[in-house]
C-alpha cells in the first residue's frame, strides 16, 4: 500500500492573521502547487478565516490544532466541528502532548473528540507518545499501545482511510532532540501493528503515521525513509516558509 506523505505545520500559538497571510502566501509560492506530497498548515484558530481564503488559491490544505468534543451549546471559548468545516479546514490536531499535559486531555476525553471530528468529515490527526520518563522505564511501547487503543476506540472501520496518527515522543517535542530514524521507525511499526489488530491489515495499511518531535530539513530525509514514517508534523520549523518547504522538498525526494 502507498500512502502519501503528509506534512504538517502545527504553528501553536504563533502567528496573528496578519503574519499568517505573509506566510501562506509564502508556502504557496515554494510548494503549493505540487501534488504529489500532501501539505498542511495547522494556524491558530483567529487566522483560520484568513487562510481559508490564502490555501483556496494552492494545493494546500487547512487544519486546527484543537476541537471541542460537543457540537453546539454552552461550552464557551470552545470551537465546533462544524465551525471548522465551515472554514473549510480538513484536518484536525487532537491530543497533543501540549493540551495533555497543560489542559488535562486523557485518552478518553480525546477519544470523544476523534469520534466528533471523523462524524463531521474532518480528518483527526490524533497525536500520542511517551514522555523522556516512560521512555526510560522501557515503557514506551506499552504507553503508546494504550494510547492507540484508548484514543481511537469505536473509530469506525469505515472512514479508517481519513485517520493520521502522529508519533511525538514528548522528550524530543521542542528541544532540539529527535528520535533516532530506527527509534521513530521501531515505534511507527509498533503502532501500526495495534492498528491491524483494530481494524485489520488492509485498513491498517492506509493509516498515514507522522513523526514529530524536532523534525528539521536536515533530519527529515533519513526519518521519511523509514518505511512506517509517512510525513511529519512540524512544530518550530513550520514558522518560516523556508524550513518548512525544505521539509516538504525532503519528503517530495523520499
Ligand atoms: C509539535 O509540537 O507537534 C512538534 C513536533 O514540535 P517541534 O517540531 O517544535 O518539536
Amino acid at each position: 500500500m502507498s500512502r502519501k506523505y503528509l506534512i504538517a505545520g502545527n504553528w501553536k500559538m504563533n502567528k496573528t492573521a496578519t503574519e499568517t497571510v505573509d506566510l501562506i502566501k509564502e508556502i504557496n509560492s515554494t510548494v503549493g502547487s505540487q501534488t504529489n506530497v500532501q501539505v498542511c498548515v495547522c494556524p491558530p484558530f483567529t487566522s483560520l478565516a484568513k487562510a481559508s481564503e490564502l490555501v483556496d488559491q494552492s494545493e494546500v490544505l487547512l487544519g486546527a490544532q484543537n476541537m471541542c468534543a460537543q457540537p453546539s451549546g454552552a461550552y464557551t471559548g470552545e470551537i465546533s466541528a462544524e465551525m471548522l468545516r465551515d472554514l473549510y479546514v480538513s484536518f484536525v490536531i487532537l491530543g497533543h502532548s501540549e493540551r495533555r499535559q497543560f489542559y488535562g486531555e486523557t485518552n478518553e476525553s480525546v477519544n470523544k473528540k476523534v469520534l466528533a471530528a471523523v462524524e463531521n468529515n474532518l480528518k483527526p490527526i490524533y497525536c500520542i507518545g511517551e514522555t523522556l520518563e516512560e521512555r526510560e522505564a522501557g515503557q514506551t511501547l506499552d504507553i503508546v499501545r494504550s494510547q492507540v487503543r484508548e484514543g481511537l476506540e469505536n473509530f469506525p472501520a469505515n472512514a479508517i482511510d481519513s485517520l493520521v496518527v502522529a508519533y511525538e515522543p514528548v522528550w524530543a517535542i521542542g528541544t532540539g532532540k529527535t528520535a533516532t530514524d530506527e527509534m521513530a521507525q521501531e515505534v511507527h511499526a509498533d503502532i501500526r501493528k495495534v492498528l491491524v489488530e483494530m481494524f485489520g491489515d488492509s485498513a491498517a495499511s492506509t493509516v498515514r503515521i507522522l513523526y514529530g518531535g524536532s523534525m528539521k530539513p536536515e533530519n527529515a530525509a533519513g526519518l521519511l525513509s523509514q518505511p512506517d514514517v509517512d510525513g511529519g508534523l512540524i512544530g518550530g520549523a513550520s514558522l518560516t516558509s523556508r524550513a518548512f518547504s525544505g521539509i516538504v522538498e525532503a519528503a517530495l525526494a523520499g
